[in-house]
């Protein structure tokens, strides 16, 4: 990791008030030292519904990061991203660039899952945002793949129709950033689903790079 994102990565524990992890022997900041933060998070109020936090899992080397928009019942249940129905779409989608789902990762923008799986609210989005950044600066994966608008417009700060955007690349930082559909959203519009390949292929394309 290049030691401006470290940096970065240090300053954001300290703003949140975790000074004993940034204290640590190496200073090596780590997924796991983040988790361990963010499943005590209370910082807006799905805390109180939440029955587990999802942070996120997969490959904390991956060269590939899929962004969801927030858990769904059973990721809140299991405390895992993407084991739902949608979960098995993702799966699948991750196969097509010819990747195993324990060789990418997986999160959200959201760590908690939202009553009645409502859209995330802006200031929700906001307290978890920087969450997210972080673990995209320990990963600095090769490229990032938003799924569906929340996750594209939270990243990059607009607000853009997801049907606009999709499979239209982009950067996030100096990372290459390729929006496609949500899963959720493929199960219940089978006719887009041909675009979201196409979009898989690209990425197989670009991880060739
Ligand atoms: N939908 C998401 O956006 N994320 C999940 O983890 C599951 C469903």
């Amino acid at each position: 990791m290049a030691e401006l994102n470290v940096k970065r990565f240090l300053t954001a524990l300290k703003n949140m008030g975790i000074d004993s992890y940034v204290s640590s022997k190496e200073h090596i900041p780590t997924l796991h030292l983040l988790q361990k933060t963010v499943k005590q998070c209370r910082r807006c109020s799905l805390a109180d519904t939440r029955k587990n936090v999802v942070f996120g899992e997969g490959n904390s080397k991956a060269r590939l990061v899929f962004i969801g928009e927030a858990p769904g019942e059973e990721e809140d249940i299991q405390g895992r991203p993407f084991v739902g129905r949608a979960g098995k779409l993702l799966d699948q989608m991750i196969e097509r660039i010819g990747l195993r789902r324990e060789e990418v990762y997986i999160c959200n923008v959201l760590k908690c899952r939202p009553p009645s799986n409502r859209d995330p609210e802006p200031d929700e989005a906001e307290a978890c945002k920087e969450y997210l950044l972080s673990q995209l600066d320990i990963i600095s994966p090769k490229i990032i793949c938003t799924l569906g608008r929340h996750a594209y417009n939270t990243l990059l700060g607009v607000d853009k129709s997801i049907t606009k955007v999709r499979g239209t690349l982009t950067q996030y930082k100096n990372t290459k950033l390729l929006p496609t559909y949500h899963p959720s959203f493929l199960l219940r519009s089978a006719g887009r689903m041909k675009e979201a390949l196409e979009d898989m292929d690209t990425l197989k394309q670009l991880l060739r790079e």
